[in-house]
């Protein structure tokens, strides 16, 4: 199949652990690399950031980065981008014009509507119907309920986002939690499927370089520094574990900058703070933002991966924990709710709780056997479910009956 992946904001080209870097750069940069091994010619449209790249990037066998002049070719924040959307759907048309994908799939919601629009111009133009199918990586009425004021999502996502849902041909859920929240917007059911990230298990493995441990109990948050992220929930929870004994440590792993530069966020100087209110300066390590070569290598260090959003969409970072064979305790919300399996692959406890936080953390510290079988499980886990082959095979069966559904309707009204 020819296939068109849109993502905006999320260039798989993209450094990541900065604010807008993150699960999605990653998803659509192995998504695209495994649609391409499995034979199919994949085009990636990302919005243009760096003036000095070329048009076209070659990124794997069968993959290329086309970069999208539209608005100023520098980082924007994501949530500046709509006024600039019009501008990427004309762009995607007039190459969708002269290399026309047999299917398209927009991430995040910004590129849903571009893709849609473009998808409508040339469905006018030539009475065909360019199949769009749809993955939004995050919701805004899940965000406006989580973050209310805070949000800083445009306005118009509230009316905009919905209608994507809508139009698309297919809306691809990355967990049963996602789906709910769609079937609520009003999505058919036979418009949903759920197909949910993977990880690169060739990568993210048990066995390999170890990062130097310091003699204490190790654990470990990977995450981008923004609030809903629970890094401060995990300090807290650090807090307890010293006051009641327990020699242990933080490494948090995560930023726009390198350690000793991470200034820049007003995340990370709130998490000082609290770092400063329970006097835990010299149990945790800021270690700002590490490439995915070395996180391994940081995950096999860890006593515990600990993933404390109040929310998540999904999370790539359990999953790469689980590969790597570390037990995880993860807060009982969206994605996790389906990878992280209960007293099977690590624990789970309410969000925002310090307190369980730090009593299911203490259990597994406790019992390193426990913590080994969860690790071994997570590592299973992940290979059987969510290696990225798998999940490109189950992405492009869905993008396959798309495809079919289109020659049915056009072979009809051929007959007509
Ligand atoms: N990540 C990284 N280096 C960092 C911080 C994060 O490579 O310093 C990666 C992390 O390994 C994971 C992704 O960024 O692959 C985060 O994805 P997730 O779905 O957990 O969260 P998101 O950022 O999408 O909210």
């Amino acid at each position: 199949m020819r296939i068109a992946l849109v993502s905006e904001h999320a260039s798989p080209l993209a450094v990541l652990g900065g604010v807008d870097a993150g699960g999605q750069n990653v998803h659509v940069a192995a998504l695209a690399i495994a649609l391409g091994a499995a034979g199919h010619e994949v085009v990636v449209h990302t919005r243009r950031e760096d003036p000095d790249l070329p048009d076209e990037v070659p990124m794997a066998p069968n993959v290329t980065v086309v970069q999208v002049a539209a608005g100023p070719a520098a980082r924007v924040p994501k949530d500046e981008l709509l006024p600039h959307m019009g501008e990427f759907a004309d762009s995607l048309a007039a190459h969708w014009s002269r290399w026309r994908p047999d299917v398209v799939h927009g991430h995040f919601w910004m590129s849903g509507l571009a893709a849609l629009d473009a998808g409508t111009r040339l469905d006018l133009a030539d009475g065909g119907h360019l199949p769009v199918a749809q993955t939004f990586h995050a919701l805004g009425v899940v965000k406006r309920r989580q973050q209310g004021a805070n949000d800083t999502s445009p306005a118009e996502r509230a009316w905009l986002e919905p209608d994507v849902a809508r139009r698309a041909d297919v809306v691809v859920a990355t967990c049963s939690d996602e789906a709910f929240e769609l079937k609520a917007m009003e999505v058919p059911s036979k418009r949903i499927a759920v197909v949910p990230c993977g990880v690169d298990v060739q990568h993210f493995t048990p066995r390999g370089p170890v990062e130097p441990r310091s003699g204490r109990l190790r654990l470990l948050t990977v995450s981008r520094l923004v609030p809903r992220k629970g890094v401060g929930n995990a300090i807290e929870a650090l807090a307890l574990l010293v006051a009641a004994g327990v020699d242990a440590e933080l490494v948090v792993i995560g930023g726009a900058g390198d350690a000793g530069h991470l200034e820049v966020e007003p995340e990370t100087d709130r998490l000082q703070q609290v770092i400063a209110e329970h006097g835990l300066q010299d149990r945790v390590v800021l270690a700002g933002r590490i490439g995915h070569d070395d996180l391994p290598a940081w995950y096999r260090s860890a006593d515990v991966v600990v993933c404390a959003p109040w929310y998540e969409p999904f999370g790539i970072v359990p999953l790469e924990a689980m590969a790597c064979g570390r037990p995880v305790v993860a807060t009982r919300v969206g994605g996790l709710i389906d990878t992280v399996v209960e007293d099977v692959t690590g624990l789970h406890v309410p969000p925002r709780d310090p307190e369980a936080l730090a009593t299911a953390i203490r259990r597994v510290l406790d019992d390193p056997d426990l913590g080994a079988r969860y690790g071994e499980a997570g590592r299973r886990r992940a290979l059987t479910r969510y290696s990225w082959r798998r999940v490109a095979a189950e992405t492009a069966k869905v993008y396959a009956r798309l495809v079919a559904a289109g020659a049915r309707a056009a072979t009809l009204t051929g007959e007509r």
